[in-house]
């Protein structure tokens, strides 16, 4: 059997996208590249660009244009009715744009200046980015992240198939960077049908790795599959992470049943539109189930505790592709002596060991290792070294 025959289609119901040059037009493009006006990405854009070459984005085969953006903004769908519940958008300030025109190539460079992509444009609008940060996140609030970075974001946008030229350079975790074709090539290779993701910026304390084996009694796999793009400055940074998981996946998870690979995208903070988001990609990137734990992709108290979980209720499950495993908050409780949640546990806040983030923090800040049934002793000794070295 082929992979294509046992992989789920891509979000959308196609093929994945694959928006790289072949090999063979290649030079040719890249000579090209050289003669085009160039649009320099910084790190959020670089990601989005990845994402979308991979086919992580599919069905998007570019940046935006004005109807998808409109759409998915106001409505979570694209024109084509497809879900899509942020909108995916190449800013650009107004000189650039103004000296721009539909039909034309530019080339996508990074900030040193290689010319990393040639975008076809075939439209250029104006936005209103504050507009878009409340219908996005359901706050115009600038504290928050996700409002910054997109009230933030020049007005004018540029639209248009992109075509990659070679490898994005600064990418890390190589060996674990797998795109959608990989691991689903990864997932037929070891033969598994049904296969759940669990989306992470955060170290992996036992209440996490309670919920991904609660998954992992009704799926055939694991993909651990943690986001490496641009995080904000007070998360936990992602090489301290990797470090966490490699070592929790090496000594308590079943080799055969989880494997771990990284996610290019930047953190959005978008709440339940992005726990949406993350579910798409998953689905492209082959898994069948996707967890969405409390207050997924949140930040701060923007959002309810169970919006993220809710608002898989706007999506008939066919046009998703993938299925949400919805989790309580789980913790060890002394009298069931055993990890629980409230949906398991008939006891009191008293039996049960619950730790708020900030006090994790200052615990292991201290030098002090919260209790084994909070953390794994070897993943707090990771987080208490890190600390300890100002990361
Ligand atoms: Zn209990």
């Amino acid at each position: 059997m082929s992979v294509a025959d046992d992989a789920i289609s891509a979000h959308g119901g196609g093929e994945l996208v694959d928006l790289k040059a072949m090999p063979a037009e290649r030079d040719a493009l890249a000579r090209h590249a050289t003669t085009l006006t160039s649009v320099t990405l910084g790190a959020r854009e670089l990601a989005d660009l990845e994402m979308l070459a991979s086919g992580a984005f599919s069905p998007l085969t570019g940046f935006m244009g004005e109807a998808d953006y409109v759409r998915s903004r106001d409505a979570m769908r694209l024109e084509s009715g497809t879900p899509w519940p942020i909108p995916i958008t190449l800013g650009v300030e107004e000189n650039q744009a103004r000296a721009l025109a539909a039909g034309r190539d530019v080339a996508l460079v990074d900030e040193t200046g290689r010319r990393l992509a040639i975008l076809k444009v075939s439209e250029i609008y104006r936005v209103d980015r504050q507009r878009e940060a409340e219908a996005v996140f359901g706050t115009g609030d600038a504290d928050h992240p996700g409002v910054k970075n997109v009230v933030t974001t020049p007005a004018f946008c540029l639209a248009g198939r992109v075509v990659l030229l070679g490898e994005i350079p600064g990418r890390t975790f190589l060996e674990y960077r797998l795109e959608p074709r990989q691991t689903r090539a990864a997932f037929a290779a070891r033969g598994w049908k049904k296969i759940v993701a669990f989306q992470t910026r955060n170290p992996t304390h036992r209440a996490h790795e309670y919920i991904q084996k609660a998954a992992l009694e009704i799926c055939d796999g694991l993909l651990l599959h943690p986001l490496v793009g641009e995080t904000k400055g007070d998360d936990v940074p992602a090489a301290v992470r990797m470090e966490t998981y490699k070592i929790l996946l090496d000594l308590y998870y079943p080799k055969d049943r989880a494997m771990l690979s990284v996610m290019p995208a930047y953190m959005r903070y978008g709440g339940p539109r992005e726990a949406i988001l993350h579910a798409i990609v998953r689905r492209n990137y082959g898994c069948t189930h996707f967890i969405v734990g409390r207050d997924h992709a949140g930040v701060g108290n923007y959002y309810g505790s169970y919006d993220a979980q809710k608002i898989f209720e706007r999506f008939a499950p066919q046009e998703m592709g993938i299925t949400p495993l919805m989790f309580e908050n789980t913790f060890f409780c002394r009298a069931c002596g055993a990890m629980a949640s409230y949906k398991t546990c008939p006891h009191g806040d008293e039996d049960r060991l619950i730790l708020s983030g900030t006090k994790v923090r200052e615990m292991l800040r201290a030098g002090q290792s919260p209790p084994p049934e909070f953390t794994r002793p070897e993943i707090a000794a990771i987080l208490v070294r890190a600390m300890r070295n100002g990361s």
